[in-house]
């Protein structure tokens, strides 16, 4: 009777571990939608400062001339104000 029971127990831990392993092996972050469909690893250069980027890790920032990556807050800000455009 015991031995049925931790016979259980072993299997809902098993079961556990491989649902937090599946979980955690699914990106749960949530993309903007493009028409190119989605991309992750893309490295961009930042055209402040010259850094290149990975595209979900940087900021975005919608200008006139398209879609822009920035490595930081910092960099998206100087270039938009140096370029005159600060909306959004
Ligand atoms: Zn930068």
């Amino acid at each position: 009777m015991i031995r049925t029971i931790v016979i259980l127990l072993a299997c809902y831990l098993a079961w556990r571990l491989i649902r937090g392993y599946l979980r955690k092996k699914q990106p749960t972050r949530s993309m903007p939608e493009g028409p190119r469909g989605r991309i992750d690893d893309v490295m961009v250069k930042d055209p402040q400062c010259g850094t290149y980027v990975a595209r979900r890790d940087g900021i975005v920032a919608k200008t006139p001339e398209g879609e822009l990556v920035f490595c930081s807050p910092e960099c998206r800000d100087k270039y938009l104000s140096e370029h005159g455009r600060s909306e959004g």
